[in-house]
């Protein structure tokens, strides 16, 4: 899975200098990221965990005893950043936030929001402010359409009643301290747009219809990694996708990728570089110790990193993150980004706005992109793909030009 050729971008980038220097190497631990296991309350199309209420894994005790250990260890600076699956379904969640709280941690949570609605979790949002914990809440989108075409019928509906009841005990209200965070990543195989456009975005449309605020709103691309691999490779999406990414190299990325400050806990105690290492199953390596039994400060922090092509994901247009876009939000994918290969041919940006006037100077109906290389599918937001000069989308066919499709 090592990729030759995401370390070669780097070195080509400059990046790492002098010559043969170390690729990617991680500079401190500030983050401790601990994915609880992969029990979900959902089973949503693009997870990278594959999790679900089937799933078995669960961080045992002697684990989480461990991982309290390393942080007490590490002291009051260092962030402990719960992940799951839904965190919140590891029977000994609160205990162990009380615990990495009384340690001095920094205490992050994510959410999918729906499992605050749920039997038995509904006071969260009162543990959470008694207990000071960041909430960092994923929301596919601010309709009701697009969320629950990719997470599940009624999602949407919960999503919003959590955000309320969040915001009612101050979450994401101005001057409470208590911030609550939204993640957003694409619906398809395409990347975000920029954080701050679409952060904008949210913010006026869920007050509007929801009366709903919140603190900032994160992007993240999705990487081809568990579920939305699998999509990739179901649809023959693949090889587009990685091309993608890898086009839109932003070596101004780079030096913020999430490793470098972070090390990510499986829920068996093994240490990875990043959450996506750890659904991919790339410990920690180069000597590093790859188990919290063998953990040692000094060789984990400047660490190298083990990469693959999957970190592309992490560095295309304007980066991504646990915590979003990691490069100044001016920046653009380099237009070569926007370069689509059918049948050895090389199609431009101008070749699809001449060939599918539906997406001419008008913003895309899925990404908001305004860019005039964004081939979203508006029915699915998959990728579409010309085909002998017709705009293609592998997973809903032929699409037929806007003024052609149009009601009278
Ligand atoms: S994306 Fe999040 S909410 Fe959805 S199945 Fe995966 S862990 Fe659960
Ligand atoms: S995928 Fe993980 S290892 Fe690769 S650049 Fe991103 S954070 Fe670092």
């Amino acid at each position: 899975m090592r990729s030759p050729d995401f370390d070669a971008s780097l070195k080509e980038a400059g990046r790492f200098p002098p010559e043969g220097a170390q690729p990617l190497a991680a500079d401190g631990i500030s983050t401790l990221q601990i994915n609880l296991g992969r029990l979900c309350n959902l089973s949503c199309k693009h997870c990278h965990v594959e999790a679900g209420p089937a799933r078995t894994e669960l961080m045992p005790e002697a684990v989480m005893d461990g991982v309290l250990a390393l942080l007490e260890g590490q002291g009051r600076r260092t962030v402990a950043d719960l992940t799951g699956g839904a965190p919140e379904m590891h029977p000994r969640y609160r205990w162990f936030i009380r615990r990495c709280a009384m340690g001095g941690a920094a205490v992050k949570t994510r959410t999918n929001l729906v499992i605050l609605t749920e039997k038995g979790f509904e006071d969260l949002p009162e543990f959470f402010a008694e207990n000071r914990v960041e909430v960092i809440a994923s929301l596919p989108y601010y309709s009701e359409e697009v969320t629950d075409r990719l997470r599940g019928s009624g999602v949407f509906k919960g999503s919003v009643n959590a955000l309320k009841r969040l915001n009612n005990r101050g979450y994401g209200v101005q001057g409470s301290g208590l911030a609550l965070n939204l993640v957003y990543n694409p619906c398809g195989a395409f990347l975000p747009p920029r954080q701050k456009e679409i952060e904008a975005d949210f913010r006026r449309e869920l007050l509007r219809t929801h009366g709903i605020t919140f603190t900032n709103l994160f992007t993240i691309t999705n990487m081809p990694a568990g579920r939305f691999l699998t999509f990739l490779e179901r649809s023959g999406n693949l090889n587009r996708y990685m091309e993608r990414l890898r086009a839109a190299f932003n070596p101004s990325a780079v030096q913020n990728v999430m490793c470098r400050q972070m090390l990510s806990i499986g829920p068996d105690g093994s240490l990875y570089d990043c959450d996506f290492n750890q659904m991919l199953g790339l410990k920690c390596g180069h000597g590093a110790p790859d188990n919290i039994r063998d953990f040692d400060i000094e060789k984990l922090k400047h660490r190298r990193i083990v990469t693959g092509p999957h970190c592309f994901g992490c560095t295309a247009g304007s980066g991504s993150s646990c915590t979003g876009a990691v490069a100044g939000q001016d920046l653009k994918p380099p237009r070569s980004a926007g370069l689509y290969r059918s049948r050895n041919r090389a199609y431009t940006s101008d070749m699809l706005k001449k060939e599918t006037p539906f997406i001419k100077d008008e913003e895309c109906p899925v990404c908001k992109n305004r860019e005039e290389d964004c081939v979203c599918c508006p029915e699915c937001g998959h990728l579409c793909v010309l085909n002998e000069g017709e705009l293609y989308c592998p997973v809903c066919g032929p699409k037929k030009p806007r003024s052609e499709t149009a009601a009278p």
